[in-house]
């Protein structure tokens, strides 16, 4: 094994070499405590930069990785730390193009599994990424000594052993992980699809900040929907939302999207201070909106839309360029047949026709050249013969008083339980439309993927490329996730993009669903690492409905 003093020796005896000379210092070093593992050096200093990975003893006591909960959340304070420790101890910049920078992949206001760190049985790895220092094109040695041998020694002495960390954040960072695991997993037996705590702040700083806004009203549930809970750590109290049909209303600016985006958001567990630490939703709860001009490859939306014009087949609908409904209904189809239990829908980004079809309008333009169902119609099928629930928010019709479970009116943001109310006003004022939903649902999308449809090859390399959580390059195509909103971290697209590589062993025939749940079992049982030839420090845990996403979005996808 070599030294420390070896890398020492090689970084000194390519100074001023021409960059490639890097390409000799690949390889393991062990320097006291630390073992450096430089797996990967990048071809020059503009490319992306090299990849290391450090490993070093686990110290941690026991009680904060017995359990995955914990675990997680150890590996992902572990991150932050060490991101940290690269802001106070690195020198950055120096030199050409990425010179001297040190990255890691920094979690965000979610705690989500990440291969950042990983702990295997008696060892903390980091991966992470160095710039290799050069000026101009040659090696820049002492700034590459000073880095990996005094820099990166001082951020992972500073971040990865339990005596250097604060243990009463840490212990409250596990312990809240673990405590919001649990109260997802209360949800079922409960009858409730989301739970939201008394004291939650819900609003964001900002449009483009995660983090809460400050000075903004806690939540407050109604006395009616307040459910206590018992969990490993703490006692909660807040709003249950049951399963069955939920409406969130009330005037404009009230509050109404904020409380669905927390709910969006409560598939995944928040750090302590985020706000929405005990809000959770069920696992396989959709966000669904109108999304025009995707793509669509022969997904059946015949429980919504018929007869279209130019008799375009509703039961294989395939599109380069849906509208406003069709791409709804399509989310929405595609939605259950990734196994989505909930929708959550916000008029803010839905097509009104989708959503609602008055009285007037029937009379105007019958049902025989009206293509659309509307949701207002299918909604309670959906529920009572597939057990799928539905949060709606809209604020401009009284359409849905007359199928909602619960009508939760936002007033000054905060949600006041008009049930009743609305239930009266529904039978004093009937709306006198005729409703238009059939006698049942109708039929699920089933699709059988091709796997030779998806190729991640540009020219002679496979190439894949997440952007701002926003899109990924995969391939010579690139899939627009711009409208996927419950993503909410960059590596959750780098891992999507490997994950669809790696579904292909399961097209053999196979309907989606069945690929989706075996590419999501190999990662329960091997962990994200699964993905990956590669030791990938830059993957994030991601569910079966945005892998689904992302497939579906994928241009040159072709089914059976
Ligand atoms: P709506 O969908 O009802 O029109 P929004 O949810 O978009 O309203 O909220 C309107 C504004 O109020 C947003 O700027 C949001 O950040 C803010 N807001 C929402 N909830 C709270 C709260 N609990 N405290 C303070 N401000 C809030
Ligand atoms: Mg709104």
């Amino acid at each position: 094994m070599k030294t420390k003093e070896d890398l020492n020796h090689l970084l000194r005896r390519i100074d001023g070499k021409g960059y490639k000379a890097y390409k000799d210092i690949q390889g393991q070093y062990v320097f006291g405590q630390f073992r450096l593992h430089i797996d990967y050096v990048q071809g020059d200093p503009f490319a992306s930069p090299s990849r290391l990975r450090l490993r070093v003893e686990n110290r941690f006591p026991e009680w904060a990785w017995q359990n995955r909960s914990r675990e997680v959340a150890l590996r992902d304070f572990l991150a932050r730390q060490f991101a940290r420790c690269i802001r106070r101890f690195a020198k950055g910049q120096r030199g050409s193009g990425k010179s001297g920078a040190v990255f890691i992949d920094e979690p965000g206001q979610e705690i989500l599994e990440r291969t950042a760190v990983v702990l295997d049985g008696a060892e903390v790895e980091v991966r992470f990424q160095v710039g290799l220092p050069a000026f101009g094109r040659r090696i820049a040695g002492q700034q590459a000594a000073a880095i990996l041998l005094d820099e990166l020694p001082a951020i992972a002495g500073h971040s990865l052993f339990p005596e250097v960390l604060d243990e009463e954040k840490l212990r409250e960072h596990l312990l809240a992980n673990e405590d919001a695991d649990a109260l997802r997993s209360h949800l079922e037996e409960l009858g409730l699809v989301a739970f939201v705590a008394n004291g939650a702040m819900l609003p964001r700083a900002s449009g483009i900040d995660p983090r809460p806004l400050e000075g903004g009203l806690p939540f407050h549930s109604p006395g009616n929907l307040e459910v206590e809970i018992q969990l490993p750590n703490r006692k909660v109290i807040g709003m249950g939302i049951p399963r069955g049909i939920t409406l969130i209303t009330g005037g404009g600016y009230h509050g109404k999207s904020t409380l669905l985006r927390a709910i969006e958001l409560g598939i995944y567990n928040h750090i302590p201070g985020d706000g929405r630490e005990f809000v959770v939703t069920n696992p396989q709860a959709a966000k669904i909106r109108a999304e025009d001009g995707r793509f669509v490859e022969k997904v059946n939306i015949s429980p919504f839309i018929n007869n279209l014009p130019q008799s375009t087949d509703t039961l294989r609908f395939s599109t380069q360029n849906a509208s406003g409904s069709t791409s709804q209904a399509a989310n929405v189809m595609e939605a259950l047949e990734a196994g989505a239990q909930a929708l959550l829908i916000d008029e803010d980004t839905s097509a009104t026709n989708f959503m609602i079809r008055d009285q007037r309008m029937q009379q105007l333009v019958p049902k025989e050249r009206e293509p659309i169902t509307p949701f207002v119609d299918k909604a309670r099928q959906l529920f009572e013969e597939l057990g799928v629930s539905s949060i709606v928010v809209v604020g401009g019709s009284g359409l849905y008083f007359d199928i909602a479970d619960k009508v939760l009116c936002m007033v000054e943001y905060q949600p006041q339980d008009l049930t009743e109310r609305a239930r009266e006003i529904a039978l004093a004022h009937p709306q006198g439309r005729q409703e238009e939903g059939g006698e049942s649902f109708g039929p699920l999308p089933r699709r059988i993927p091709i796997g030779q449809s998806i190729d991640a090859f540009k020219g002679r390399r496979e190439k894949i490329r997440a952007f701002a959580t926003r899109s990924l390059q995969f391939g010579a195509s690139e899939i627009d996730l711009s409208a996927v909103e419950q993503l909410v971290d960059n590596s959750q697209l780098n891992a999507i993009g490997d994950a669809l590589l790696y579904a292909r062993q399961y097209m053999d025939g196979r309907p989606l669903a069945e690929v989706l749940d075996r590419v999501m079992a190999d990662i329960e049982s091997g962990a994200l690492d699964v993905l990956s030839r590669r030791k990938e420090g830059h993957h994030a845990i991601f569910r079966k409905l945005e892998l689904a996403a992302a497939l579906n979005r994928l241009r040159s996808l072709r089914v059976e």
